[in-house]
């Protein structure tokens, strides 16, 4: 092995130790135990106790004005994740991710690359929906972020399709535009993400879909390889 090599296989270790320890942080663990021969596990909650940690939850304001805190729902092993922005008027409804107008339309959009709804899993930024549909306030994203982020472990998806800004600008941690972060591969967490137009924003401007389109191409590739 060559110095640089090496270089490179002590920066990939020490990147990957930042990341677990951040995974660690974000489970809410901030002390590692050190015992010879046992050494640390730390398994993903399961879907259904990270629901049940959620509870009646009250964290942020918008527990007043909800009628129904929507979890997600799909395939607990799936291989797409999709994550939108959060619960309309229908899914606050019905308790049910992207169930609305915008729904059908990514339910069309699925089946355009041949997959049925309940192969993937849907879920949202942000469990609750604003008021009148307004977007998500930083406060809401951070109290929901941590239930995302375990969602997101306990399904270990090989892909993450990122519906609209919020989406894409909240995994990414970034504020770049939507049109500039569409359509290309980024990771979180050791996994793909590819943001793309939020399907409301589709309904709005229809011209649009052709990228969503081409964007949902390249997911489909990627599910394949
Ligand atoms: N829009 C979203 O972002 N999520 C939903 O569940 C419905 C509409």
């Amino acid at each position: 092995m060559t110095v640089r090599q090496y270089d490179r296989l002590v920066q990939e270790v020490i990147s990957n130790v930042q990341s677990y320890l951040e995974y660690l942080k974000e489970m809410g663990i901030s002390a590692l135990p050190i015992s010879e021969g046992n050494p640390a596990r730390v398994s993903s909650p399961t879907l259904e106790e990270i629901r049940s940690e959620l509870g009646n939850c009250q964290r942020c304001k918008l527990h007043r004005t909800r009628h129904t805190l929507v979890f997600g729902e799909g395939n607990k092993k799936a291989k797409f994740m999709i994550i939108g922005e959060g619960p309309g008027y229908e899914e606050d409804v019905q308790g049910k991710p992207f169930v609305g107008k915008a729904g059908q339309l990514l339910t069309n959009i699925l089946q355009s690359i041949h997959l049925q709804r309940e192969a993937v899993y849907i879920t949202n930024i942000i469990k609750c929906r604003p008021p009148q549909n307004r977007n998500p306030e930083p406060d809401e994203i951070r109290s929901c972020y941590p239930f995302l982020f375990k969602q997101i472990h306990a399904i270990q998806p090989r892909i993450i399709c990122a519906l609209g800004t919020f989406a894409a600008q909240t995994l990414l941690k970034t504020d770049i535009k939507i049109t500039s972060l569409r359509g290309k591969f980024y990771e979180f967490e050791g996994i793909k993400v590819v943001p793309t137009y939020h399907p409301a924003y589709l309904l709005r401007n229809p011209e649009r879909k052709r990228e969503v389109w081409e964007d949902m191409k390249q997911i489909a590739k990627y599910l394949v390889s």
